[in-house]
């Protein structure tokens, strides 16, 4: 079987940018659970509309959803490595997944340095407006922050340091899936 990683780190650390140079690189099969979730919106399908207004208030999607849109993922993803980016984001969403990951990267990000990049960056994504960046920060502290503890404990978590170039992140995380 290839490999399954997944990458975490609050919003803003750059999990998209890393995830495209090792799709690039390495051939990994990216899996963005918000890309996912936002072209669910743009083609107006149920899983769209469901997850909506979770979306805009920087609210986890109810976990019967986003579980779906995964394995669905996975499934057209066949045998080839795959790299999650934004899934799992919760412990009981770990524990749903049917596969074991075979490492996990945590690209580390104060909350100061997130709140200044999202307010740089451009791309016009309706989450990102202050208040609902502070909330995405918010569940990520409360909902996704014990899966550090978890994988530690399963021997599967590297730590990067996020508040860097992306070069380098790019550098340390290649590292960390030596
Ligand atoms: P970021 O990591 O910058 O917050 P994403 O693009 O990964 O943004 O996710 C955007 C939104 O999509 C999240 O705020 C959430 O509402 C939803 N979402 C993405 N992944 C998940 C997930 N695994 N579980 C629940 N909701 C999710």
């Amino acid at each position: 079987m290839e490999p399954t990683i997944a990458l975490l780190g609050p919003p803003g650390s750059g999990k998209g940018t890393q995830a495209e140079r090792l799709r690039d690189e390495l051939g990994y099969t990216w899996l963005s659970t918000g890309d996912l979730l936002r072209e669910a919106r743009a083609n107006g399908t149920e899983v769209g509309r469901r997850a909506a207004d979770y979306m805009d208030r920087g609210d986890l999607v109810p976990d019967d959803v986003i579980v779906d849109v995964v394995e669905d993922a996975l499934a057209k993803a066949g045998d080839r490595p795959v790299l999650l980016d934004g899934f799992p984001r919760s412990v009981p969403q770990a524990e749903a997944l049917g596969r074991d990951l075979d490492a996990v990267v945590l690209i580390d990000v104060p909350d100061e340095v997130v709140m200044e990049r999202i307010a740089g960056r451009r791309d016009g994504r309706a989450d990102d407006k202050p208040e609902t960046v502070r909330e995405r920060l918010r569940v990520y502290h409360h909902e996704t922050e014990p899966l550090i503890g978890h994988y530690e404990q399963q021997g599967k978590l590297r730590r990067v340091d996020g508040a860097q170039e992306p070069d380098a992140v790019h550098d340390d995380v290649r590292a960390a899936l030596q």
